[in-house]
């Protein structure tokens, strides 16, 4: 399948998570397109070893320094460089042996390495959407300035860039982005005051990371596909519309001008976009599942319950609020989940923390990329200090 073309050196930052993990199946799977060059984990030093030993990288990065013995001992009878620490990531990123990077990472962790790799030129596969709601205007400019490519890995929105192809004189009227709605589609806050964290990390349709999934059974990950879809695709806020959609068949649309509407569809498998945003402009061939249309089946639309899944609102508000808004919304989140994931708050309380966290903080309209980092900072400092009551 290689056509001739050299294969394309991909660098994944966060190679041990759940796109991290599929991305590297992908890459197995098409072994004369892509290699892996470059592979980060943060903690999870076994796997990063074995990953390591299969697809024989030029570069490993740990992120928890306390493991660089274990990962260099392990690996030290291959021509394979072991680096640790936070600022590391930022060096491999603006290395050259790499030509794309898949940016894996979960949370704002991933957007330092990743504004490297955006200054380095390098074209991006992007997972992580909390780059773009940190600090989307930032991103977007300098990638445009550096000719970096941002590839969305997302699903929804890999699904808005697929019905763009052949399209680009045309004007979007609005995409609608599809949601789940998560296992607790149809509850209301009556039963959600008593979900605890093993019920809310069971999700319906997709498996996916511990933070995203809780991200899905708020909502709030649909408020950050809002903002990271603004962003991506140059929208307007009103622009951008969100669907239940239950079966996730349908993976976005976008409504033209005329009226037209073009979706995306097939079954739900991350590796797919996956691949897409590796592979661009070319499909690759696999032999993923197909989704049948003769087995009965129906596709289903509702509006979302805004009133029980506030986050929704919260996020619709940094939406059209921009500034620093939908980064003070995000690091509270972040802070919200963890504290959740921890027993530490109740499911209802996350929407709280944020609601209040985006109350307290001061308002910035164009934040350089130092307040930028500064209100995330301060936002945490804020919201951890509201979960230790
Ligand atoms: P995950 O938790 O499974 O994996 C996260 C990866 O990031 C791991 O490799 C981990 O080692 C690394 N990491 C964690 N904290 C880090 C830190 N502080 N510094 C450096 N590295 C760190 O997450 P995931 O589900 O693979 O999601 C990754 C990103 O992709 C998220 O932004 C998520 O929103 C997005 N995404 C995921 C899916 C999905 O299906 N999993 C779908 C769409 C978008
Ligand atoms: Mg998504």
């Amino acid at each position: 399948m290689s056509n001739g073309l050299p294969k394309k050196r991909i660098a994944l930052f966060g190679s041990t998570g759940s796109i991290g993990r599929q991305a590297l199946e992908v890459i197995d799977a098409n072994q004369d397109a892509f290699s892996a060059e470059i592979l980060t984990a943060q903690s999870n030093d076994d796997l990063l070893i074995k990953q390591a030993l299969h697809f024989k990288p030029d570069i490993v990065v740990i992120g928890d320094e306390k493991k660089y013995g274990v990962v260099k001992e392990a690996l030290a009878k291959h021509p394979i460089k072991v680096f640790a620490g936070e600022k590391a990531l930022e060096e491999v990123a603006s290395m050259d042996s790499y030509d794309m990077m898949l940016a894996a990472i979960v949370g704002f962790a991933g957007l330092r390495p990743t504004l490297c790799a955006i200054e380095n030129g390098k074209a991006i596969a992007l997972a992580n959407k909390e780059t773009l709601v940190v600090a989307g205007d930032i991103v977007m400019k300098k990638a445009i300035d550096r000719r970096a490519p941002i590839l969305p890995v997302d699903s929804e929105h890999s699904a808005i860039f697929q019905c763009l192809v052949g399209e680009t004189r045309n004007r979007i009227e609005k995409i609608i982005l599809t949601a789940s709605g998560g296992p607790f589609l149809g509850k209301k806050p009556n039963f959600l005051v008593n979900v605890k964290r093993d019920h809310a990390l069971q999700h319906p349709n997709w498996s996916m990371g511990n933070k995203i999934t809780i991200d899905s059974a708020t909502l709030m990950n649909k408020g950050l596909e809002m903002i990271e879809a603004k962003w991506l695709f140059n929208l307007q806020p009103d622009q951008v519309r969100v669907v239940i959609h239950p079966q996730s068949i349908i993976h976005s649309m976008i409504q033209f001008e005329d009226g037209s509407i073009k979706s995306q569809m097939g079954l739900p498998d991350m590796k797919l976009p996956i691949q897409y945003a590796m592979s661009f402009p070319r499909r690759l061939p696999n032999n993923f599942p197909r989704y049948d249309f003769r087995k009965p089946a129906t596709l289903s639309f509702e509006e979302p319950d805004t009133k029980t899944f506030r986050n929704l609102t919260l996020a619709t508000e940094a939406l059209n609020k921009g500034g620093n808004l939908p980064c003070v919304l995000n690091a509270a989140n972040e802070i919200a989940v963890f504290a959740f994931l921890r027993n530490r708050i109740g499911f209802l309380d996350m929407t709280d923390l944020v609601e209040r966290t985006m109350q307290q903080m001061p308002y910035i309209e164009q934040p350089t990329l130092e307040e930028y980092f500064d209100s995330d900072g301060e936002a945490r400092n804020f919201a951890a200090s509201l979960t230790k009551i």
